[in-house]
C-alpha cells in the first residue's frame, strides 16, 4: 500500500515483484546488454534525448507526483523533475565524448591505447527523498554508456518509479526497434527484493542510495561476488560560519539548506559551526526567520515545509532531540503542527539546538529538520569538527576571507566529497561529481568522469611491427 505523506492517505496498491518476476527482469537486462552494447553510443544517445523530451513534456505531472509520493515542496518537486531533464541532455553531450587514450608505447612499431567498453546490466537502489532523479542520474549514464537497467526504488516510493518507467518506455517505443526488450525495467518491493539486485552474478554493478546502514549490508555483499559498487549513503553536513561572512547570505542559505525538504536531503545541513565573534548576531537572526517559515501542505507553493516521510521519522526527530538535550542542548522548535488537521501526517516545526559540544547525537544523521549549533574560536578548530563525524557528503564555509576559503578547500581543509564557500551544502548541479568520503560510501555520480564507474577499462597494446620486442628489454631466447 502507498500512502501520501501529505495526509497519510492511501493512494495506490501495487502488487510487489515475486522472486521469479525478479528473476525475468534481469534475465532480461542480461540479454538486453548483449544488443545493446554493439549500438554505436551517440545513438544511444539519442534514446536519452527522447527521454529528456518525454521529461520536458511531462515535467509538471512528474513534479506533481514527486510531492504528492515523498512530500516535499511542489517547487522541489518541479526541481527533481529538471534534475533529470538536465543530466539527460549532459548524457546526450556524453554520448559522443567517451573519450579514451592513446598512451606511447615504449616499445617500436606499437601502439597503445585505453578504450571505455559497455559492462553489463546495472542495478539501481535509491532511497524515498530524491524518487526519480538518483534513478535519471544512473540511468541517463548508464544507458548511454551501453548497460542496461534495472531499478529498485523505495517501497516509499515506488509509483514516481512506474511513472518514469511509463516515460522510458515511451522514448523507447519512439526509438525503434534498436532498444532492445528489459533495456530499462522496476522491482517493486523492500529490501529483499533489492537483496536480490545485490546477489546476482548477472548483475556487473549496483549503484546504492540510502542509510549507512543499507551500505553497511550491501557492500560487502557485492564485494564477494567480486561486483562492482557505487554506494551513496547517509551525510552529516555542516557550514562554518566565520566573522568575515555576510550573515545575510549565511541566513538565507541555512534556511534553504537546514528547513528545505524538512530536512530530508542527504546534503540537509545538519551543523552550523559559529564563530564566538558571530555567534550573537547569526542565532537570534536565525530563531526569527525559522519563527515564520511556513509550514503545510507542499502542493501549496506558499508553503516551505512539508511533512516528514512517515511515523518512524518523526518519532527517529523526537528521540534524538530528547537525546540531544540530555546531553546539555537548548531546543528551540521542533514540536509536532498541523496534527489536528491532518492526524496521519506528520509536520513538524524545524528545530534549532544550541550544542555545548559535538556529541554522539550531533555525529549521528537523524534524518529531519534538525540544526545543530556549536560554537569555534579559530579557524582549525572548527575545520576539526566539521570533519569529526563519520559522515563525508558535504560542507561549506561562509567567509570573505580569501585564505580562510582556500585552507577550507586544501588537503587539510574540509574531508568531504562536497565543499562549498558562501553556498550552502545542497542543491548541487549536475555538472559535477556528486558523493562523498568515510561512511558517505566514496561513490560518484552524475558529472564530471562519473560515467567511467558504468564502464569497462580496456588498454590494448598493438604491434604493427615484424619483430617481437618485449616490455623492459627483457631477451628471451
Ligand atoms: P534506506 O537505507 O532505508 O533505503 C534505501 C533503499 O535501500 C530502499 O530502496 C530500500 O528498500 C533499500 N534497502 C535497504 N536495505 C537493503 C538491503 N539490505 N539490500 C538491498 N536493498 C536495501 O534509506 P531511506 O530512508 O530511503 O533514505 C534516507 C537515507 O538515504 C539517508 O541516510 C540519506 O542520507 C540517504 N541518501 C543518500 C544520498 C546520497 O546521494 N548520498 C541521496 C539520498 C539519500
Amino acid at each position: 500500500m502507498v500512502r501520501s505523506p501529505i495526509d497519510g492517505a492511501e493512494i495506490a496498491r501495487l502488487t510487489d515483484d515475486t522472486p521469479d518476476t525478479a528473476d525475468a527482469k534481469i534475465a532480461a537486462a542480461a540479454e538486453a546488454f548483449k544488443t545493446w552494447r554493439l549500438v554505436p553510443a551517440p545513438r544511444r544517445g539519442e534514446l536519452i534525448r527522447l527521454l529528456g523530451e518525454e521529461l520536458r513534456s511531462h515535467k509538471e505531472a512528474l513534479g506533481k507526483l514527486v510531492t504528492l509520493e515523498c512530500g516535499k515542496s511542489i517547487q522541489e518537486g518541479y526541481g527533481e523533475v529538471q534534475e533529470m531533464i538536465d543530466i539527460c541532455d549532459f548524457a546526450v553531450g556524453l554520448s559522443r565524448q567517451l573519450y579514451g587514450l592513446s598512451i606511447a608505447s615504449e616499445r617500436p612499431g606499437h601502439r597503445m591505447t585505453e578504450t571505455w567498453l559497455p559492462l553489463g546490466a546495472v542495478g539501481v537502489i535509491s532511497a524515498f527523498n530524491f524518487p526519480v532523479a538518483v534513478w535519471s542520474w544512473n540511468a541517463a549514464l548508464a544507458i548511454v554508456c551501453g548497460d542496461p537497467v534495472v531499478w529498485k526504488p523505495s517501497e516509499k516510493t515506488p509509483l514516481t518509479a512506474l511513472a518514469c518507467q511509463a516515460l522510458f518506455d515511451r522514448a523507447a517505443a519512439r526509438f525503434g526497434a534498436d532498444a532492445p526488450f528489459g533495456l530499462s525495467s522496476v522491482l517493486i518491493g523492500d529490501r529483499s527484493i533489492g537483496e536480490r539486485l545485490v546477489d546476482d552474478k548477472r548483475i556487473a554493478l549496483v549503484s546504492a542510495t540510502g542509510s549507512t546502514r543499507m551500505g553497511r549490508e550491501v557492500g560487502p555483499r557485492l564485494a564477494q561476488r567480486f561486483a562492482r559498487s557505487i554506494l551513496e549513503l547517509g551525510g552529516n553536513n555542516a557550514m562554518i560560519v566565520t566573522p568575515s561572512a555576510d550573515l545575510e547570505l549565511a541566513v538565507r542559505a541555512i534556511l534553504f539548506a537546514a528547513v528545505g525538504t524538512a530536512g530530508q536531503r542527504c546534503t540537509s545541513l545538519r551543523r552550523l559551526i559559529v564563530h564566538r565573534d558571530v555567534y550573537e548576531s547569526l542565532v537570534p537572526r536565525l530563531k526569527e526567520a525559522y519563527a515564520g517559515i511556513p509550514i503545510g501542505n507542499p502542493m501549496d507553493s506558499s508553503k516551505l515545509v512539508g511533512p516528514l516521510i512517515d511515523r518512524d521519522s518523526f518519532e527517529g526527530m523526537s528521540r534524538a532531540l530528547a537525546a540531544a538535550s540530555a546531553e546539555g542542548g537548548i531546543v528551540t522548535g521542533g514540536a509536532r503542527v498541523l496534527a489536528d488537521q491532518h492526524p496521519d501526517a506528520y509536520y513538524v516545526e524545524p528545530a534549532l539546538v544550541e550544542m555545548p559540544a559535538q556529541t554522539d547525537t550531533v555525529r549521528h544523521e537523524t534524518f529531519a529538520p534538525i540544526l545543530y549549533i556549536m560554537l569555534y574560536d579559530n579557524l582549525d578548530e572548527a575545520i576539526a569538527l566539521q570533519n569529526d563525524v563519520p559522515q563525508g557528503l558535504s560542507s561549506c564555509i561562509f567567509t570573505t576571507d580569501l585564505r580562510e576559503a582556500e585552507r577550507f578547500l586544501a588537503a587539510s581543509g574540509s574531508d568531504c566529497g562536497i565543499a562549498n564557500v558562501n553556498i550552502g551544502p545542497s542543491g548541487a548541479e549536475i555538472g559535477g561529481a556528486f558523493g562523498g568520503e568515510k561512511e558517505t560510501g566514496g561513490g560518484r555520480e552524475s558529472g564530471s568522469d562519473s560515467w567511467k564507474a558504468y564502464m569497462r577499462r580496456q588498454t590494448a597494446t598493438v604491434n604493427y611491427s615484424d619483430a617481437l620486442p618485449l616490455a623492459q628489454g627483457i631477451k628471451f631466447g
